[in-house]
């Protein structure tokens, strides 16, 4: 089916911001609270939120074969669940409603009011119901950034690490929409030269730069997932910080990985784009250094050039951006991360969500976590307006931001994903 939507000519009626992430080509799909308080599932073109929900009760969705309340609902998992075929004609009909030559929405003054909001007048939820989480591990420079810190530049990478895409499950009930805030979690350490644990305030809170891909239903139990064909069941990505609490994270992490350092939080960008919507950003993957069995040889070109950077945000100051990385850096692509979650008959529904793992680049400035931007806490970041940062404080805020470009394409962007990390939550007392 083609992708009519991606049509890079195309305008639209709409007044859009010239730099805008959300032009006609991008058309991504999130969930929102109206100002008379009605959820919907909803698309979002340059600084407006569209209510689909509306619009199809309008009729402008018919001949595509949906329920009558398939966007009247509070997660997209259903239509998620509907497949790629009808993803790409409801996008392709968005496309065709804001088309500029089209006056059937553009002309009636009583549609349009019922459809557009304005961004401020619609509160963004989460966009799924996430059921399972699952954290990658799959830049090469992150996992030898940080295995250089805790076992020496020899035995960085640990020796399975370029045979498979190592992983973890999350837990997905700590998954937040940007703009909530985060409290500082509490946990054991074990301090330096110390023999038994404290318990206390986390010292050492950190952000991952992250991207996460959303699921169709992929298969069943018993069954795999080709690696050529995993493509087909990955409906679209969002920005992903993965907080971390990297003293809870280093005393507990042996010998079963990550767990309370981790699960007290992770937060996602309220929109997600379509894989179609960035199918004109295709890029190789990083040169794989060992051959890898059968199952994981990929080919085409299965990644994304995705720019990507991070902001701190001290209260009432101006932020500074810390890093800029790039989705492209990942050594495992999202095909080879699907077929390897799936190569034991694991099965994968709807709105299952695969962090990619924290996205260092190659050289200092794309690194993805505080934990390597300031190494350990050896090299402090500076910050624009002075002080500076070894790992996140209390009341700052952390923003990441993405987007696609190029020369013969327009910008193809993800918004953002801001979050604060507020001190230890502190029980009411009456
Ligand atoms: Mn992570």
């Amino acid at each position: 089916m083609p992708l009519s939507a991606n049509n890079p000519t195309r305008k639209t009626w709409l007044e859009t911001p010239k730099q805008t992430d959300f032009p006609i080509q991008n058309i991504p799909f999130g969930v929102f609270l109206t100002r008379d308080d009605v959820i919907t599932i909803g698309t979002r073109i340059g600084n407006y939120a569209i209510d689909l929900g509306a619009l199809h009760q309008l009729g402008y969705f018919d001949g595509i074969p949906l329920t009558d309340d398939i966007f009247l609902q509070d997660t997209l998992n259903d239509f998620i669940a509907d497949g790629r075929k009808t993803w790409r004609l409801v996008r392709n009909r968005i496309s065709e409603i804001f088309e500029e030559s089209n006056p059937a929405l553009r002309e009636n003054k009583k549609h349009r009011d019922i459809v557009i909001f304005g961004l401020d007048e619609v509160e963004m939820q989460l966009p799924v119901q996430i059921g399972d989480y699952t954290d990658f591990y799959s830049s090469i420079e992150h996992a030898t950034n940080v295995g250089t810190m805790f076992r020496g530049k020899e035995n960085a990478l640990m020796p399975n690490w370029l045979h498979l895409p190592v992983a973890y499950h999350g837990r997905s009930s700590s998954i937040i929409p940007s703009g909530i805030p985060v409290h500082r979690p509490q946990g054991q350490k074990l301090p330096n030269g110390a023999t038994a644990p404290i318990f206390g305030p986390s010292r050492l809170v950190d952000f991952e730069l992250e991207m996460a891909f959303i699921t169709t239903a992929a298969n069943q139990l018993g069954e795999s997932i080709p690696v050529n064909e995993a493509e087909e069941y990955i409906f679209g990505l969002v920005l992903f910080n993965d907080w971390s609490a990297r003293d809870i994270q280093k005393w507990e992490y042996v010998p079963l990985g990550p767990f309370l350092a981790k699960n007290f939080a992770s937060s996602i960008s309220p929109w997600i784009v379509t894989l179609d919507a960035l199918e004109p950003f295709r890029v190789d993957s990083p040169e794989q250094k060992k051959e890898l069995l059968p199952y994981l040889q990929s080919s085409g070109k299965k990644s994304f050039d995705i720019n990507l950077e991070v902001a701190l945000q001290p209260e009432g100051k101006k932020e500074t951006v810390i890093s800029k990385s790039n989705f492209k850096y990942m050594y495992w692509n999202m095909s080879q991360q699907l077929a390897h979650h799936t190569v034991n008959g694991c099965p994968v529904n709807a709105g299952d969500m695969m962090g990619s793992g924290t996205l260092s680049g190659p050289t200092p400035s794309t690194y993805g976590s505080m934990l390597e931007l300031s190494w350990r806490g050896e090299k402090p970041v500076k910050l624009k307006e002075g002080g500076d940062r070894k790992f996140i404080e209390d009341n700052d805020t952390v923003i990441i931001r993405g987007f696609s470009k190029s020369n013969e394409h327009p910008r193809i962007g993800f918004g953002e994903v801001s979050t604060k990390l507020l001190p230890v939550f502190e029980p009411k007392t009456k």
